[in-house]
């Protein structure tokens, strides 16, 4: 086995340079922990992004992936794949919906949220209804719709022409949204909590707003759900904090505990509009993804992972309000459950590499974001230790 810095030496010759990569190479993981390849323990808080919501090899995740295996890996989405099957009921009786669309990530859901509000739209209420307003701030994939979805200048920087039929309004302000509608308009998408845009909570009553909205005008009401679903603000979906239900939710990230994995909810009267050759994916759903997917939401339901949640939420974010009183650089803390945001008046990024060195993961977003979004089993203990090398290199900085 090489050492961290040989494979970094040998990822630099023929890896895409696409990410700002850190050094480190993570080779083992169990639970909030991960081991890179000199041996060496972090506590990662940032969980593969959101993926790793039930900790790193969750002993029921690897044994149905195991199980799955050496049965069955991979079939043609021409047959009845019973795993699938499973996984959607699942979604469907602790949701809103009624059909679910499986995909390989958050990116393709929400592609296969878009054609569907395009193909639903046009054939409820004409060719003319393609317009999807979605908020500045988001972050919805990095395909050619997902960047063109997504309300950041700089994802799109060089990638022009993006595609048409996206316009952007400032998160949380019902006003800027109203008059963005117009006969064009055919969808709304949002995050419940924006992730990547820098952990930001809407107003209270704002989504609601939104619903009646989309009501009065007959818009569908996507929410991405990619990193605020799957129990990480507390609920099993974040919109269940609101009061109101979308039309259309699509899902990732942490949906099977870790395997790549998309999924899109929504109706049956919308679902209708996805007939037979309409839309597709090879890998979608497949045996193994979805094997492991049962297994996670079963863990997410019914083994306390959601009262953990709340619990260590409430915990961490109170930490977390204790340095902001401590700190004059730390200027605001928020989020809600696991999706938890630390915003600075100072640059992030030295603060994240100091952790990674002293053995804590995180990331910062938006340049003085730091996230944090451990996994959603993480224990008071883990937590103090976190919060302990957080605040040794807080105290550091003049
Ligand atoms: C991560 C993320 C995506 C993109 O998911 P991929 O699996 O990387 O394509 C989309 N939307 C939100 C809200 C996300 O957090």
């Amino acid at each position: 086995m090489s050492t961290s810095s040989e494979w970094i030496a040998r990822g630099d010759k023929h890896i895409a340079k696409t990410y700002g990569r850190y050094p480190l190479v993570p080779v083992r993981g169990e639970g909030c922990r991960l081991w890179d390849a000199d041996g060496k323990a972090y506590l990662d808080f940032l969980a593969g992004v959101a993926v790793n919501s039930l900790g790193h090899c969750h002993p029921k995740v690897v044994a149905a992936l195991q199980r799955q295996a050496a049965t069955l890996i991979h079939c043609s989405n021409y047959y009845h794949i019973p795993q699938q099957i499973e996984l959607a009921e699942i979604l469907c009786a602790n949701s809103f919906g009624d059909r679910v669309f499986f995909c390989n990530s958050g990116a393709e859901a929400n592609e296969a949220a878009i054609k569907l509000a395009r193909k639903f739209s046009k054939e409820k209420h004409g060719d003319n209804r393609f317009e999807v307003i979605t908020a500045l701030g988001s972050f919805h994939g990095r395909t050619i719709g997902g960047i063109s979805a997504t309300g950041q200048e700089k994802v799109r920087l060089g990638f022009e022409p993006v595609v048409p039929g996206f316009s952007y309004v400032p998160f949380g302000d019902i006003d800027a949204l109203r008059s963005a509608v117009g006969s064009g308009t055919c969808a709304i998408l949002l995050e419940p909590i924006q992730g990547e845009g820098g952990v930001n909570v809407p107003p209270a009553g704002y989504l609601a707003q939104v619903r009646e909205l989309c009501d009065a005008h007959k818009l569908l009401l996507i929410f991405d759900e990619v990193q605020s679903g799957c129990g990480r603000t507390g609920t099993l979906f974040g919109y269940q904090n609101e009061g109101m239900e979308p039309d259309i939710m699509t899902l990732a990230k942490a949906l099977a505990g870790g395997p790549p994995i998309g999924a899109m909810v929504t109706r049956e009267a919308i679902a209708e509009s996805f007939g037979p050759g309409t839309h597709g994916s090879t890998f979608g759903g497949n045996p193994l993804v979805t094997a492991a997917g049962v297994a996670a939401m079963k863990v997410l339901l019914e083994d306390g992972v959601l009262e953990n949640c709340v619990a260590m939420g409430d915990t961490l974010r109170h930490r977390l309000e204790e340095l902001r009183n401590r700190y004059p650089f730390v200027v605001a803390v928020r989020g809600r459950g696991l999706i938890l945001g630390m915003e600075l008046s100072i640059e992030g990024a030295p603060i994240v590499n100091k952790a990674l060195e002293r053995g804590l993961l995180l990331n910062c977003t938006v340049g003085k974001v730091l996230r944090f979004v451990p996994p959603l089993t993480v224990t008071a203990a883990e937590i103090d230790e976190a919060m302990s090398i957080l605040d040794g290199i807080l105290a550091e900085i003049e």
